[in-house]
């Protein structure tokens, strides 16, 4: 009964988190696993010193454990995780010798993995050189060589796989991630976007704000000044709305003529003001063509254990009500409520 409601509670977090974190979890979830039983042998081998060194592996596995379970995938553990690997190889092949140098190659695939390839290349380089001075003098000069010219090699092939798979990468986010038409966030990636800021949402909840906008009448700037002019506002409107919001900000395009703005540490009056500016910006910005150009919106702030659908659906809501409204204004969800309380009454 305790297996399967471990095995449910494991299938839960993978569900909740990145396949980083998943692969740093198992990593040092299969080192806290494999290393007791090293540290009971050395004890009755009496090897001391590597037994201490097997004891500190475990204590910072544990720590680091704890760290990625508690905080997620952080950039600050991911370079920790590497340097400690690269060290205990440094100690363990200082008090075994060239026995352990074994251990040195699949501890630099992880750091691979771990880093971007050129920091990976640096620390594991690096301990390439360490290693060597420790080995040089105690090994037969082909033996040392035979090790040598291996290790440089994996380092080469690791760096240019991992190097083309990061670029490769890189390109499909951008692709999957970005609007074609303005490079802002897509709607695929607010999706993600809202369910992380939901999930950390959950373990310390703050004010956070979503603001839906659309703009108004849109059909008839097309039908007017065609759809070519047509995509060149959406493209100056994506751009003038970036310009304007903080660095902590976001803004993605929900589809269409309708764009997204998420605010973390913006109560619902905060948000109500940046929408405000806004507008008015948009309503006095020069767009190409002379075109006039309005934009209704509706914000909405996170209440506790909100789902991101939820969120978005009373933002939405907020801004029908501001097309309700005349369109060019601004509604909060909860004057939105207030409206309808009031219609019920
Ligand atoms: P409302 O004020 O009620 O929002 O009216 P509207 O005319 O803006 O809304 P409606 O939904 O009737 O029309 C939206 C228009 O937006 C229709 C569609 O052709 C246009 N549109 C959607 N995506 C694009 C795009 O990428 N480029 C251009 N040029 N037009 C687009
Ligand atoms: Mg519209
Ligand atoms: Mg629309």
């Amino acid at each position: 009964m305790a297996v399967v409601n471990l095995i449910n509670k494991i299938k839960s977090e993978c569900k909740t988190r990145s396949e980083q974190e998943i692969v740093l979890l198992s990593c040092s979830a299969l080192g806290i696993l494999y290393i007791p039983p090293f540290i009971i042998y050395r004890i009755i081998t009496e090897d001391w010193a590597v037994a201490a060194i097997d004891c500190i592996v475990l204590a910072i596995m544990l720590a680091f454990f704890r760290l990625n379970y508690q905080k997620g995938n952080i950039p600050a553990a991911r370079v920790t995780m590497s340097v400690f690997l690269m060290v205990a190889c440094i100690a363990v092949v200082h008090i075994k010798g060239l026995s352990s140098i074994f251990w040195y190659f699949p501890a630099v695939i992880v750091v691979y993995y771990l880093m971007p390839p050129a920091s990976a290349v640096l620390i594991s380089i690096s301990s390439a050189i360490i290693l060597s001075f420790i080995l040089f003098p105690q090994t037969e000069a082909i033996v040392f060589a035979s090790v040598l010219v291996p290790c440089t090699l994996m380092n080469l092939i690791l760096y240019i796989t991992f190097n083309s798979y990061r670029k490769i990468e890189k390109q499909l986010t951008r692709l999957v991630t970005l609007d074609a038409l303005t490079g802002i966030g897509n709607r695929r990636s607010l999706t993600q976007e809202l369910a992380n800021r939901v999930m950390t949402q959950r373990r310390n909840f703050t004010d956070i704000s979503l603001v839906m906008f659309d703009l108004d009448n849109f059909k008839s700037i097309n039908d007017r000044y065609g759809h070519l002019a047509g995509d060149e506002v959406l493209i100056h409107l994506a751009k003038v709305i970036s310009l304007n919001i903080r660095a902590a900000d976001s803004l993605y395009r929900y589809g269409g003529e309708e764009f997204v703005l998420l605010l973390p540490d913006t109560k619902l009056s905060e948000a109500a003001d940046v929408c405000e500016n806004l507008r008015k910006l948009i309503e006095t910005y020069h767009f190409p063509a002379d075109v006039k150009v309005t934009i209704s919106m509706g914000a909405a702030r996170q209440t506790e254990g909100e789902s991101a659908v939820e969120w978005l659906e009373r933002a939405d809501a907020a801004l029908y009500k501001a097309k309700q409204n005349g369109r060019n204004c601004v509604v909060t969800s909860q004057q939105e409520t207030e409206l309808i309380d009031t219609v019920s009454a």
